[in-house]
C-alpha cells in the first residue's frame, strides 16, 4: 500500500475579502498542488460565503474543499448556522473545535464532539483541533489538557470513522504568534494523540491522522512534516499568499520524496 501523502490543510479564517480575491488565492496555489499532486494532499478552508467560487476553481483538481466549522444539527431554527448535511455532496471536509472557535465563541469540548459527529455522520472528513493555552503549556500541563480535549472530542464516534477523522494539535500560544511550537515537544505530543486515538477507537485510531498546526511556513515546514509522528500541517496566516503557500507545498514534497528514499534505501 503507497504510504499516504502528507496533508497541508489551508485554514483561511475570515479572509480575503471578496469573493474574486479567494478565486485568485485558489487559483494560485493549483499549480504547486497539480505539480506535487502525488506527494502532497491539499484542501483549502474558505468562509464559507467563498466556499462555491473556490469550489469552481478547484474542479477536477484534486485539490479538496472544506468548511471552517459546522452546526451539529442537519436543520431547523438555528439563525446564522450552517450544518453538516448542507455542506457535505459538494465540500469534503470541515474543521471543528478550532482555538479561535473556543476562545471567542465559546465553544465547549461537548459542543465540539457534537459537531464531529455531525461532521463524520454527513460523510466529510473531520480536522478535529486541539490545543493548550499558554499558562498551560508553561505549568507542563500539554498532555493532561489535550487528552481532556481528545477524549472529549471523540465522544460518541465510531471506530469505523477513524479513516475520515483528522487530528491537528495546535497550541494556542503558536497560532498567528510567530513562535511555531518546537518539533520535539510537537513530535512527543503528537504521539500522545496517537496513544489515546488508539486507546478510544481501537486499531482504527491508527487510521486517524495527526497535524501540527501554529505559525507553520515555508521555512519551517519540513521540520514537522518530517517527524514520524506526523501526517501534515494545518496552516493559518501562511495560507493567505498563494506564493508562500505554494512554496510550502514544494518544500513537503520536496521532503517526502526525500524520506521516501531513505526508506528506500534502507531495504
Ligand atoms: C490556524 O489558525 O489554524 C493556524 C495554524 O494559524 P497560523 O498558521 O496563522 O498560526
Amino acid at each position: 500500500m503507497p504510504a499516504p501523502r502528507p496533508l497541508l490543510a489551508a485554514n483561511w479564517k475570515m479572509n480575503p475579502l471578496s469573493a474574486e480575491a479567494a478565486a485568485e488565492l485558489a487559483r494560485g496555489v493549483l499549480a504547486a498542488a497539480r505539480d506535487h499532486a502525488d506527494r502532497v494532499e491539499v484542501a483549502l478552508f474558505p468562509p464559507f460565503p467563498w466556499l462555491l467560487p473556490v469550489a469552481q476553481v478547484l474542479a477536477g483538481s484534486g485539490v479538496g474543499l472544506g468548511a471552517q466549522d459546522c452546526h451539529w444539527e442537519p436543520s431547523g431554527a438555528f439563525t446564522g448556522e450552517v450544518s453538516a448535511a448542507m455542506l457535505s455532496g459538494w465540500c469534503g471536509w470541515v474543521i471543528v473545535g478550532h482555538s479561535e472557535r473556543r476562545i471567542h465563541l465559546a465553544e465547549g469540548d461537548d459542543v465540539v464532539a457534537r459537531k464531529a459527529a455531525a461532521g463524520l455522520g454527513a460523510g466529510l472528513q473531520v480536522i478535529l483541533c486541539v490545543g493548550e493555552r499558554e499558562e498551560e503549556f508553561l505549568a507542563g500541563q500539554t498532555e493532561a489538557v489535550i487528552e481532556r480535549q481528545l477524549r472529549a472530542g471523540l465522544d460518541g464516534l465510531e471506530p469505523s470513522q477513524g479513516a475520515r477523522l483528522v487530528v491537528a494539535y495546535e497550541p494556542v500560544w503558536a497560532i498567528g504568534t510567530g513562535r511555531n511550537a518546537d518539533p520535539d515537544h510537537t513530535d512527543r505530543t503528537l504521539e500522545m494523540i496517537r496513544r489515546v486515538l488508539k486507546a478510544v477507537l481501537g486499531r482504527s485510531g491508527a487510521e486517524v491522522r495527526v497535524l501540527y498546526g501554529g505559525s507553520v511556513n515555508a521555512g519551517n515546514v519540513a521540520a514537522y512534516v518530517r517527524l514520524p509522528s506526523c501526517d501534515g500541517c494545518l496552516v493559518g496566516g501562511a495560507s493567505l499568499k498563494a506564493t508562500e503557500f505554494s512554496r510550502m507545498i514544494t518544500a513537503v514534497a520536496t521532503s517526502s520524496a526525500t524520506v521516501a528514499e531513505g526508506r528506500e534505501g534502507g531495504e
